[in-house]
């Protein structure tokens, strides 16, 4: 099952697949997280996407198309995988296909998660998330049992630095601006499906779900 994420910043596309790895038990592969864990071991990858992430700009096609195909050869990819956050543009979309076209596969869905605009910046600013497991919650929509801390090991939860209100507009102008060409070539190819990402958490799930039951069954 290869698939796809596709929303604007925000949407709800790694609070989705959390729970869509969990059950199609499929490689999540963020290319953000991915960055910032290399940024947080301070690699040579790590110090140049970070000089772009801190400005809510998009980290150059040749270094982020280098990461994912090293990820994609790993043998837990076999079986699919769930990209979130990648691709970004039309480079990486053609790179994306020539590289599923080299390992003999290709791409079932492309999931979008619809959101208005409006609702973006109240679920952005009020994100947090953990820094040793990943974890997604929002201080009104989806907070933790215990509040500042993470479900999972306890661990103090944080704000990502490029959610603070200023950043979160320039990335939000950058994404509107490029999801539009990358939703198109995907819906030429006929991958493309729309869910309703403006309810909440499970019921967007329980869309998604329905879908992807048919590719299993
Ligand atoms: P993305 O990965 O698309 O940027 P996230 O999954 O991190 O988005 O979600 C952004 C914020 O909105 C998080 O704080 C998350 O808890 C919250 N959120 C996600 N889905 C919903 C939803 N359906 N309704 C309300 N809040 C949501
Ligand atoms: P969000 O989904 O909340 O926008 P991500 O975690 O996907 O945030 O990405 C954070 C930052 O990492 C982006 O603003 C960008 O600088 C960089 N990044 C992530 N994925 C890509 C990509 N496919 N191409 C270029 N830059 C990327």
């Amino acid at each position: 099952m290869n698939l796809i994420l596709m929303g604007l910043p925000g949407a709800g596309k790694g609070t989705q697949a959390e729970k869509i790895v969990e059950k199609y038990d499929i490689p999540h592969i963020s290319t953000g997280d991915m960055f910032r864990l290399a940024i947080k071991e301070q690699t040579t990858l790590g110090k140049e996407a970070k000089s772009y992430m801190d400005k809510g700009e998009l980290v150059p096609d040749e270094v982020t198309i280098g990461i994912v195909r090293e990820r994609l050869s790993k043998p837990d990819c076999e079986k699919g995988f769930l990209l979130d956050g990648f691709p970004r543009t039309i480079a990486q979309a053609e790179a994306l296909e020539n590289l599923l076209s080299d390992m003999e596969t290709s791409v079932n869905y492309v999931l979008h998660i619809d959101v208005p605009q409006d609702k973006l910046i109240e679920r952005l600013t009020g994100r947090r998330v953990c820094p040793e497991c990943g974890a997604t919650y929002h201080v009104v929509f989806n907070p933790p049992k215990v509040e500042g801390k993470c479900d999972n090991e306890g661990a103090e939860l944080i704000q990502r630095e490029d959610d603070q209100p200023e950043t979160v507009k320039k990335r939000l102008e950058v994404n509107v601006e490029q999801a539009q060409p990358l939703l198109d070539f995907y819906q030429e190819k006929g991958y493309l499906v729309t869910f309703d990402g403006d309810r909440n958490i499970d019921r967007v799930f329980e869309d998604i779900d329905k879908k992807l039951g048919g590719l299993v069954r």
